[in-house]
């Protein structure tokens, strides 16, 4: 007997992480394993996790184990067939980081999507064509499997056009530039687990702040995005681990016209080189910043906690008060600390934490008088793209 499972995939420049969730019955998809391939093309590792409660296992992969998203893939199904012999899988998801002005949901890839979405790489350089080279190795391997679409700009997709612009001449609107916001599958995530514990919260004012090595904020009115802190490029916005975020554009003229950097130098900078790593000159790693007892460790989480405070101020302007701040991401779900100091002396917009909760790590860290609900909810977008792989598939079938 074969047991229906869908694969998400999420494929960067030189990763390709994967999930593998049983998709038969009515319910939930149940997840049996994750991990990922890092390192194609270079010295590889495989990790994998056979269930949440189970130990993750790394492993060195040869170098043709892995040399491109084909063979990464490969790699790891070998796996997941040896581990799960029944699987058969039926639909794969696809992460992908840019849907362009019009997905403004999850899609079956045809060969009409493939080929917008090969229009769309310009606007994601960095990451699209990754994405497509994962759909085209999928196809490969599972010829028979619907191949499921799920971008990081549909949540955004209806937020309203005042955020959605760019204040430079019209044409270029119309050409796609655009402030799209990414984080979306994170957001739906955590907009549904709003909606499932906490109703009223979910039909107000809420700020999602999804602070990872990626990180960037949400405002959401009753579960829909208004606002977000990503804009054309998942660039802009708050400090990242190596992304610079928010910037005037005059620096890049500056570097260019006097410093003499190439334009692809100053893409490189504000992407690998910049935010946590930049700043501190030592890691994009949160948790050695923290435990780092030099000047420069201190400067570099104090530009990250005051850019995000200065924006949630922003986004409680744009939604008129709020009543849920929610951190995720690994940060989020995870550095006390930070959490502390992005909620220190916030009572003026409502929000007051309970030591001893943010430091459990509890899901409410807010004290039963704060105004403002404060939460702490891990995200889960492999699951969000399970689900609508599933979905997708019931309504072919
Ligand atoms: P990505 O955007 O790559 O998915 P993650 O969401 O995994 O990234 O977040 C990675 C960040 O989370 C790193 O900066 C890491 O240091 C930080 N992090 C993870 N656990 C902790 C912790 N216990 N304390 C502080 N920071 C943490």
């Amino acid at each position: 007997m074969t047991l229906p499972v869908t694969l998400t995939l999420n494929a960067g420049s030189s990763s390709l992480k994967f999930s593998m969730y049983n998709i038969a019955g009515a319910g939930e998809p149940q997840l049996m394993a994750v991990g990922g391939v890092e390192n194609i093309g270079g010295q590889p590792q495989l990790k994998t996790q056979f269930g949440l409660n189970e130990p993750a296992v790394k492993q060195d992969l040869a170098a043709v184990q892995a040399q491109d998203h084909s063979s990464a893939l490969n790699t790891a199904l070998a796996l997941l067939r040896e581990k799960f012999p029944a699987a058969k899988a039926s639909v794969v998801g696809h992460r992908v980081v840019h849907g362009g002005p019009h997905f403004s949901k999850a899609v079956v890839i045809n060969d009409a999507v493939l080929k917008e979405l090969k229009s769309l790489s310009p606007l994601a350089p960095l990451h699209e064509p990754h994405n497509i080279a994962g759909v085209e190795a999928a196809k490969i391997h599972f010829p028979d499997a619907l191949q499921v679409a799920c971008f990081d700009t549909a949540f955004h997709r209806k937020h309203p056009k005042v955020n959605d612009t760019f204040a430079i001449p019209r044409e270029y609107y119309d050409k796609g530039v655009r402030r799209y916001g990414f984080h979306g599958l994170s957001y739906e995530y955590i907009s549904g687990e709003l909606e499932r514990i906490a109703p009223l919260l979910f039909a107000g004012r809420v700020v999602v702040a999804h602070l990872g090595n990626g990180a960037s904020m949400c405002a959401i009115l009753n579960g829909r995005s208004v606002a977000s802190t990503m804009g054309f490029t998942p660039l802009d916005g708050l400090p990242m681990g190596t992304r610079c975020g928010q910037i005037d554009p005059g620096v890049i003229f500056y570097l260019q016209q006097q410093e003499g950097l190439s334009v692809d130098q100053v893409r490189d900078m504000f992407y690998y080189k910049s935010g946590l790593l930049g700043l501190s000159d030592i890691s994009n790693d949160m948790r050695v910043l923290l435990n780092a007892q030099v000047p420069e460790a201190h400067e570099a989480i104090d530009y990250f906690v005051f850019r995000i405070r200065r924006e949630l101020g922003g986004l409680a302007a744009t939604l008129g008060g709020v009543d849920a701040l929610v951190f995720c991401g690994g940060i989020g779900e995870n550095a006390v600390e930070i959490r502390r100091r992005i909620c220190e002396d916030l009572s003026w917009i409502g929000i007051e934490v309970d030591t001893n909760k943010n430091e459990a790590n509890a899901q409410v860290i807010s004290t039963e008088f704060s105004r403002t609900r404060v939460m702490v909810i891990p995200t889960n977008e492999e699951l969000v793209i399970a689900r609508a792989a599933k979905r997708l598939l019931a309504e072919q079938q």
